[in-house]
């Protein structure tokens, strides 16, 4: 599936807001975001005229500012996501809700609520490259969708590899109450489907199903 390949500070600035979309990096001074970044703080879109450009007050604006970042949150294109979103307006719940625990429940995003990768990008590119696996099976498919009582692992030899010793060492993320971890935090176990309050993405998700609904 495709995916976005561009500079990803790039999307923060232009969201105004970090995204935490480089693992490390975002907890540092480089952040161009950052309110006290190394150089000036860039939180303005980016381009020519980013600086001179002037915050819209409207509706719709408001609606698809809060759409695009919690697709580039999680890492998906316009398609994708609308899919989804059709998929959870079709289900029983609340549609935002069903929305949020979708992209909770893809496994790049269980990767990477695991610790594992520093960023959802990396967590996606270990599930393409086939180190995680789910009740003991290899998925190579990054929105594969996890159910209560699977168990995702990380594959023996990697569990070695310099990047995911360090992002469990130095990120040190603990995993949400969804999830249980086990086996020296090389395997998650998914309890439940998340409740909303137990996904701690800063999303205004009616905005988005009030988007998509017009
Ligand atoms: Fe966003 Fe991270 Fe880049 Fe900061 S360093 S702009 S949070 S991706």
């Amino acid at each position: 599936m495709a995916r976005y390949t561009g500079p990803v500070c790039r999307l923060c600035r232009r969201e105004r807001t970090k995204l935490y979309l480089k693992g490390e990096r975002c907890f540092t001074l480089k952040c161009p975001v950052a309110e006290n970044s190394d150089r000036q703080t860039r939180a303005f879109p980016p381009g020519m005229h980013g600086r001179d450009r002037q915050r819209q007050g409207s509706e719709y604006l408001t609606q698809l500012r809060e759409k695009q970042k919690a697709r580039r949150i999680y890492g998906l294109l316009e398609k994708q996501f609308r899919n989804l979103y059709e998929e959870a307006s079709r289900r029983p719940g609340i549609t935002g809700t069903n929305l949020l625990q979708f992209l909770e429940l893809r496994l790049d995003n269980v990767a990477y609520r695991a610790g594992w990768g520093a960023s959802r990008a990396q967590a996606r590119q270990f599930v393409r490259h086939g180190h995680v696996m789910v009740n003991a099976k290899r998925v190579t498919i990054p929105s594969f969708r996890v159910r209560p009582g699977d168990v995702v692992t990380l594959k023996v030899v990697t569990r070695e590899n310099f990047n995911v010793k360090r992002n469990l060492d130095i990120m040190d993320r603990s995993v949400p109450g969804w999830l249980e971890k086990g086996d020296d935090g090389f395997a998650v176990t998914v309890r439940v489907v998340p409740q909303r309050e137990q996904i701690d993405e800063s999303i205004r998700e009616q905005l988005i199903v009030e988007l998509y609904s017009k």
